[in-house]
């Protein structure tokens, strides 16, 4: 990683601001294990924090209003005063960032210039969360700089709340949660209602988590899942109506469900039904996960596809087809398409020492079949965001 990212962050730095960087930081994106789509649905996620990080190469500059932030993988860089109030601008990548500044800007934080480079192994847009490691990153940061005595809750919601105002999109707390909390081999279990969490062991005995990327984006992301709200509002609605002395949707059961089918109707039901036996899946595989049964947790993976698959109805051929054919290998315990749906990665449960051979071959028959070359991502679980400390005299 010092060779790869951290090296080249500095290398960076030292070019365009002719000086040394008195802080490195490191923010990581994020898998979830398992608990799709149940995050406004009172359900749990498994996620945890990953060994692909954005690197933040930092220097304080007391004697100026100005902060110089440089994208060194997209090549682009920004300048905005610190004390004037901040605004979205057409520039992406800095909303991100300008939404977390726009939350601090107050009359008893005090901020001066900055000088920032970033780059990151995270790859943008695939559902690994670079969004959240770099909003994160940012708000991290200033709470170390400027001694803002902000807690890691605050931060992630900070994240969040940024990625909604200032870039527009209204995801839940998953992401920074994990970005900011993750532990080294250790999974999250979260309830992204209350925030409450636990940490269970992570250790895979002799399996490795791989992502493929699809490379695909299906345009109906967006309309796709405002339509899966919708249905889930409506079956709830009725769920509440036939049921009003449960507290929690996460309480219903499948008999309840069943018994108001007809009046929710097929689709509703689908939905929500996929919601009650995921919300399920997690808490299953997060104890599968501590007892070392693998296996199982391999079993759930592969549960969770296909009812995102067949009940949620949010996965794409690409992935069906990955799926399907990862699980035909040998040493393969599950698989499931990972993230929101309709393309993105599939996350796998490998043995190790077969990883090389499925890879192969998988990318070998999704490139014949799609004339798409897949991307291969090997994670291990690793810490949340932190400032990095090691000698990096290079
Ligand atoms: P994901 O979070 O799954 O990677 P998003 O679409 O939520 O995908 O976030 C990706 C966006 O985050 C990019 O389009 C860009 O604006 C910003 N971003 C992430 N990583 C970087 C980076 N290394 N350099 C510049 N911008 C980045
Ligand atoms: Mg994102």
């Amino acid at each position: 990683m010092q060779e790869q990212l951290i090296n080249p962050t500095i290398q960076k730095f030292r070019t365009e601001f002719k000086a040394e960087p008195e802080h490195i930081f490191l923010s990581p994106g994020r898998i979830n294990i398992i608990g799709e789509h149940v995050d406004y649905s009172d359900g749990f996620v498994l996620p945890a924090a990953i060994d692909k990080y954005i690197c933040f190469a930092v220097r304080k500059l007391p004697q100026s209003n100005f902060c110089t932030i440089i994208a060194k993988d997209l090549g682009e860089e920004y300048t905005f005063d610190v004390t004037i109030e901040v605004k979205p601008v057409p520039q992406m990548w800095m909303n991100y960032i300008l939404g977390v500044f726009s939350q601090l800007q107050k009359s008893e934080n005090q901020f001066c210039g900055m000088e920032i480079v970033f780059s990151s192994t995270i790859p943008m847009g695939s559902g690994l969360s670079s969004s959240a490691a770099l909003e994160c990153g940012f708000a991290y940061i200033l709470n170390e700089l400027f001694n803002l005595h902000l807690t890691k809750k605050e931060i992630a919601v900070i994240g969040q709340k940024s990625e909604h105002t200032f870039a527009g999109v209204q995801c839940g707390i998953m992401d920074q949660f994990a970005s900011v909390f993750g532990k080294e081999n250790k999974v999250i279990m979260l309830d992204c209602n209350s925030l409450e969490h636990q940490y269970f062991d992570a250790d895979l005995k002799g399996y490795s988590l791989l992502l493929f990327d699809s490379c695909v984006k299906h345009s109906h992301l967006t309309s796709g899942y405002n339509e899966r709200r919708r249905d889930v509002e409506h079956g709830k609605k009725v769920l509440w109506k036939n049921f009003p002395e449960i507290e929690k949707f996460r309480d219903f059961t499948l008999s309840m469900l069943d018994h108001t089918k007809e009046e929710m109707g097929d689709i509703s039901y689908k939905r929500c039904l996929y919601l009650l036996k995921e919300i399920q899946r997690v808490e299953m595989a997060a104890k599968a996960i501590s007892e070392g049964n693998i296996e199982y947790l391999g079993t759930l993976l592969t549960e969770t596809h296909a009812g995102l698959s067949t009940e949620f109805e949010v996965s794409c051929i690409e992935l069906d087809f990955l799926v399907e054919n990862t699980l035909q290998k040998e040493g393969v315990l599950g698989a499931r398409i990972m993230g929101g749906g309709f393309g993105g990665c599939s996350i796998n449960l490998i043995q190790e020492n077969r990883a090389e051979e499925v890879i192969k071959a998988i990318s070998e028959k999704y490139l014949e079949h799609f004339n798409i070359q897949m991307k291969v991502y090997q994670v291990k679980i690793s810490d949340g965001i932190k400032e990095y400390t090691n000698e990096y005299i290079i």
